[in-house]
């Protein structure tokens, strides 16, 4: 199939069956592109749509954004995961609004300057909202073209990522750039799904390698295994004078949950004192059901506990940014996953 008849193809498939009315098409700034397509990293459509429209109610500009507090930007991002990506919007803002007078990049080279934007990214954010010619390759793209062409080997390789950019570039066409990057994306996300794939419903079947081999569901092939680790912790949940009310600090800007809000934690939970400074009334000390939270390299068992802490609060965990949260008066702050989840089960 030439360039063009693909294009064409994935072109007439999108006018009929493509998604034309997700809340970010309705009015395609780089802005919108670009907040839309960073929750889209990793995530669903159907899951990032009532996120999208939160955040954009309360940051509808690149200023609004760029003048938010770290903490209200990471509530409102709290559950999508990736955390980074949140972090990386925020000083993207800043640096859009402060030094470059609220422009966006016009081409992928400017915007992949920019933390937390990639060349996919920076393709998509131009292709959408400028109509200039920048090919994508997302992980719905490249799972297509990885069976189109029945890719050799697993796509994350340096070969590999330089084989499918090649592809990416030779197939997305000089006119209607825009809603050629939209049609791969939906083309990737409804029919050439990762499991079982709609073959029979897809306009590039009939020269797909991947579908005459008989190999559509065995492609693209999966990124080598390593055996992930697990870590364990005891997460406190600790109570003073005021039972509605838990401790939490804020973790480091970088890093796990970096600039969340969480649950002090020990890897030992006789060592308490030792390891964080807090004295606990043994007697107040309940266990509750563990849980396993996984992140990309490890998993992490949580095992949670109520305790009373007997130390005063003004010595409490010295250096650190402290809140004692009202779990019935929730403050808008961004909060680790399985911490939510714990605040959630405690007030209930
Ligand atoms: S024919 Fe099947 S495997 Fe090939 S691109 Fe279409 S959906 Fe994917």
């Amino acid at each position: 199939m030439s360039s063009n008849l693909f294009a064409h193809a994935v072109l007439d498939w999108f006018d009929q069956h493509g998604r034309h009315n997700l809340p970010w098409q309705e009015d395609k700034t780089a802005y919108n592109t670009w907040v839309s397509e960073i929750m889209l990293q990793q995530t669903q459509v159907s899951t990032v749509i009532p996120y999208y429209e939160r955040f954009m109610q309360r940051f509808p500009t690149v200023e609004t954004l760029a003048l938010a507090d770290q903490d209200e930007v990471l509530h409102l991002w709290t559950g999508l995961g990736y955390y980074a990506r949140a972090r990386n919007l925020h000083k993207t803002a800043q640096i859009i609004s402060q030094d470059l007078q609220g422009n966006f990049p016009e081409t992928v080279a400017e915007l992949e300057m920019l933390p937390g934007i990639g060349r996919s990214t920076a393709g998509a954010v131009l292709s959408i909202s400028t109509g200039k010619w920048a090919p994508i390759l997302d992980g719905n793209v490249k799972r297509v073209l990885a069976r189109f062409y029945a890719l050799d080997g697993w796509p994350g390789t340096t070969a590999n990522q330089k084989i499918l950019w090649q592809h990416a570039e030779n197939n997305t066409p000089r006119e209607r750039v825009g809603e050629y990057t939209q049609a791969m994306m939906d083309l990737g996300a409804t029919v050439c799904t990762r499991s079982k794939p709609s073959c029979l419903l897809c306009p590039l079947q009939k020269q797909c390698t991947a579908f005459e081999l008989g190999k559509a569901d065995q492609l693209p092939i999966p990124k080598p295994k390593k055996v992930i680790a697990v870590k364990q912790t005891y997460m406190l949940l600790l109570q003073q004078e005021n039972p509605h009310e838990v401790l939490l600090y804020k973790r480091p800007p970088s890093g796990l949950w970096g600039g969340l809000w969480s649950l002090p934690q020990v890897n030992d939970l006789r060592d308490t004192l030792n390891e964080t400074g807090l004295e606990l009334d043994e007697g107040s000390i309940k266990t509750l059901e563990p849980m396993r939270h996984t992140f990309s390299h490890f998993h992490l068992d949580i095992t949670p506990v109520i305790a009373q802490v007997n130390t005063p609060t003004d010595c409490v965990m010295e250096g650190k940014a402290l809140l004692w949260y009202n779990i019935h008066k929730p403050e808008n702050v961004g909060l680790a996953a399985p911490v939510k989840k714990l605040l959630k089960t405690l007030s209930n």
